[in-house]
């Protein structure tokens, strides 16, 4: 956590013109009001990250906001793991105990809270049932994170009788709308230019990084930075890489992490190696969850980013790279499609040989790259910055407590 106070302020040099003075105009008629966000855990994952970020601006803008975090048990998180796999899609199964289990633990947990705010915002599926502490004169949105577009029926089904007491649902991604008796409302996620991952960086901070892992600085470098996870393709990049080398000298760095405590993550790791076959251009990075300057080094001093994916919720590692002026290839897949506008803030791909051969057009046209960069920059400054997100958040209280 970089531990500077955080002020909306420090983001008009920043955020679109107009941006800051938006916030604090919208924000006065909040003076006041209370905002409560609950989610189910203060550490790990981007829902906790994005949190942490966007608390400490509301509470800046003047917005009396809380954050409080449910307590599961062991058996609590499987339940809802499994119910989180149910809703992207994967088939489960749900028994009755388990489904019990869920709702016993959101009652102890709703018994003891204070969930008395003028709005409250619930993040995804595993504190939805404490809708049922809603007051009378309280606003509660459901935040959805994921992908439940393709839901398992049944999961679905359960959770809809939760989510249809809200009086609202927001949710990532146009694509992820559902059948609901209650408005929708689409809020993309974001990324903030001020947190360790994106804040500029000097070029010998930059330098050093590439020392510590022996990364050439002389030749292209091509970089991926995900979890290693079958979904994200990395042996995909590789095999793009290896078109790619037969004409352009280059360097390519798949960065990743948790694959230590990752069953899964450790065999895709092993795969990855094997694709490798010990390249000595290839550099394999198995990174700690902390290494936020090193990510945010790698992507500075990268020449081509890539997000292969075959399956994306958001793909935030997109939004991280086009702010750094980088043209990213990514995975024609989720959220993905919305911040790479084809041919102008990066390329969409389907296919490995799609991808190399866009490695070696950006390759080969530095001119067009760096334009190609200015604008996923430009795109990503107007959409996908933490300070937009602030706004839309703002503008539902406004529009929800009838303001
Ligand atoms: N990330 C990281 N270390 C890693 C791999 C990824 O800090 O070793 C970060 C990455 O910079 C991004 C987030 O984790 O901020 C991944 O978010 P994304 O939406 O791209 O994918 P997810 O992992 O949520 O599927």
């Amino acid at each position: 956590m970089d531990n500077h106070k955080m002020t909306w302020e420090a983001y008009r040099d920043i955020a679109p013109s107009g941006i800051v003075d938006l916030g604090h105009r919208i924000s006065e008629r909040l003076k006041g009001k209370t905002l409560l966000h609950v989610n189910s855990t203060r550490w790990g994952g981007g829902v906790a990250e994005m949190l942490h970020r966007l608390v400490p601006l509301f509470q800046d803008l003047g917005v009396d906001t809380q954050w409080d975090v449910i307590e599961g048990s062991p058996e609590f998180y499987q339940v809802t793991k499994a119910f989180h796999n149910a809703l992207q899609g994967q088939a489960q199964v749900i028994t009755s105990e388990m489904y019990d289990a869920y709702l016993k633990i959101n009652k102890k947990n709703g018994r003891k809270m204070d969930l008395n705010a003028d709005m409250v915002i619930i993040h995804d599926p595993q504190p939805a049932p404490l809708i049922y502490k809603k007051k009378k004169q309280s606003k509660w949105l459901w935040r959805c994170h994921i992908d439940a577009s393709r839901p398992q029926r049944n999961v679905w089904n359960f959770l809809k009788s939760y989510v249809s007491k809200y009086d609202g649902a927001i949710l990532s991604l146009p694509g992820f709308a559902r059948k609901l008796n209650i408005p929708q409302y689409l809020v993309y996620p974001s990324i903030d230019p001020l947190s360790d991952k994106n804040k500029e960086l000097t070029e010998d901070e930059v330098r050093g990084v590439l020392r510590k892992y022996n990364i050439p600085e002389d030749k292209p470098m091509i970089l991926q930075v995900s979890r290693f996870d079958r979904f994200k393709d990395p042996v995909g990049v590789i095999e793009s890489y290896k078109m790619v080398k037969k004409y352009n000298d280059c360097c390519l760095v798949l960065a990743g992490g948790g694959a230590a405590d990752d069953p899964e993550g450790a065999q895709v790791l092993i795969d990855v190696e094997n694709a490798a076959e010990k390249d000595k251009d290839i550099f394999i990075l198995d990174l700690p969850p902390d290494a936020n300057i090193e990510i945010n080094a790698l992507q500075r001093a990268a020449t081509v980013v890539i997000q292969k994916s075959l399956k994306e919720g958001f793909g935030l590692t997109v939004a991280e790279a086009m702010w750094k002026g980088k043209p990213v290839i990514g995975g024609f897949v989720g959220g993905i499609t919305v911040q790479i506008v084809y041919g102008q803030t990066g390329f969409t791909v389907n296919s490995v040989e799609g991808c190399a051969y866009r490695i070696r057009y950006l390759l080969n046209n530095p001119e067009f790259s760096k334009q190609m960069g200015q604008n996923a920059k430009e795109f990503t400054r107007h959409n996908f910055l933490i300070t937009r997100h602030i706004i839309d958040y703002l503008s539902l209280m406004i529009a929800n407590l009838n303001l």
